[in-house]
């Protein structure tokens, strides 16, 4: 076992992926070529490659999900940042061609909820636009994957528009199907019906097979996991089931409000037969299942009782341009001086690709027995 793998702590982890498990895929990154061919994808101190960025284009949102952004904390006091703070469309193309010069080949926007940035699509056309360098042998690089999650609020108006820009598809998050228990639950008294038709809505807009995220608490909207696998199995929507996560410091989480995705397979097996399916790749996020009968997919993303840190590639930047390597980070490093001060593109890349060799992070495999960090960040400022 791996040293990683032997410091496991917590009795309901009950597979953990070791970065031993993993080939080292890439050596460190070299600043100095500039010659636009693909710079070496960087590896961090446990030999995770840089796979993916997820970028955070505003903390605030307009809905109160009670696991996430509870009222009592997220109230007319909070303090959001001012819109000075935030980075530019331009300046985060920039920070997104760095990245995927390093190797990034996905990158997803999120929040807060994305759609209320204005002219998010302006952000997304200028995402679309960049080109994956070509590998040594001057072979193009696969085509940038650009997605976006969203609480499907404003999607009925925006889908088709984002699918302009160059969006290629999307996340739509919707924690029940039961009208009343979801009004609860976003705690602005928003309707089922209106994020069932952003999602009507993206689908005609070319962006599916939508993904539709669902974060399960016990006791609160568990008794909905049925209902919800019944009602997007043959739509071609893939309905991926999160277990309620401890980010942040404001939800109130409790261990045993989590339902460990073993059970809610259990359950939905009980009753539509399933099996699994190899994942895409490493680093996939959600762990796959297929109905037997061929009408679709199921995920499962398992963060507290399967933690999946050993393949974990995913770079976040918060909308002010702070990087962060991990959602339980209390500190990021600031991209944005550098950005403002006239960094070269040569200087951004090599202090994102220090920060990524530097990286050590695998929170949910120590879950419990890591030290406490400062200041954790909230998932509404930094996004899922
Ligand atoms: N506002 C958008 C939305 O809700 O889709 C994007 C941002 S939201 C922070 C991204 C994802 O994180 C959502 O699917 C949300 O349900 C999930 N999420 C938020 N808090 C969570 C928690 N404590 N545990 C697990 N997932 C959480
Ligand atoms: Fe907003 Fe998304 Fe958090 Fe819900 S989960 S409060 S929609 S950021
Ligand atoms: Fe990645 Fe951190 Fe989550 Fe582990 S805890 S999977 S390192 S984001």
């Amino acid at each position: 076992m791996s040293a990683v793998a032997s410091r496991r702590v917590i009795p309901i982890v009950d597979r953990v992926r070791s970065p031993a498990d993993l080939p080292l895929r890439s050596p460190a990154f070299d600043a100095s070529r500039e010659d636009g061919t693909a710079a070496s994808r960087p590896a961090d101190r446990l030999g995770r490659p840089l796979h993916d960025l997820r970028i955070s284009v505003t903390d605030r949102c307009n809905f109160r999900c009670t696991y996430c952004m509870p009222k009592d904390v997220f109230d007319r006091d909070h303090a959001y940042l001012p819109h000075t703070a935030l980075l530019t469309f331009e300046e985060i193309e920039r920070v997104a061609r760095s990245f995927v010069r390093l190797g990034v080949e996905k990158i997803r926007l999120t929040g807060g909820e994305p759609l209320l940035r204005k002219d998010l699509e302006r952000l997304v056309a200028r995402l679309s636009t960049i080109e994956p360098p070509p590998d040594a042998d001057g072979r193009p690089g696969p085509a940038l994957d650009l997605t976006l999650t969203t609480n499907g609020s404003l999607l009925r108006r925006k889908a088709k528009a984002l699918k302009a820009a160059g969006l290629r598809r999307v996340t739509v998050s919707l924690d029940a199907l039961d009208d009343g228990r979801f009004r609860a639950m976003n705690d602005v008294d928003f309707p089922v019906r209106d994020v069932l038709a952003g999602i009507d809505a993206a689908a005609d807009a070319g962006l599916g097979p939508v993904k539709i995220n669902m974060v399960v608490k016990r006791g609160v909207n568990d008794d909905q996991v049925v209902a919800m696998a019944r009602r997007f199995r043959g739509t071609g929507h893939i309905v991926r089931f999160i277990e309620f996560m401890d980010v942040g410091a404001s939800n109130g989480w409790r261990l045993d409000e989590v339902v460990p995705s073993r059970e809610l397979v259990a359950r939905i097996a009980a009753v539509l037969p399933v099996e699994a399916v190899e994942r895409d790749y490493a680093g996939e996020v959600a762990e796959r299942w297929r109905y037997v009968d061929g009408s679709g997919e199921i995920g499962f993303v398992s963060s507290v009782t399967q933690a999946f840190c050993g393949d974990c590639s995913r770079a976040r930047l918060s909308p002010e341009g702070r990087l962060f390597t991990c959602l339980f980070a209390g500190r990021g490093i600031d991209l944005r001086t550098p950005l403002r001060d006239g960094t070269t593109d040569a200087g951004l890349g090599d202090a994102i690709a220090s920060a990524w060799r530097a990286r050590t992070d695998r929170y949910s495999q120590l879950r419990g027995s890591a030290p406490a960090t400062d200041g954790r960040i909230e998932m509404s400022y930094i996004g899922g």
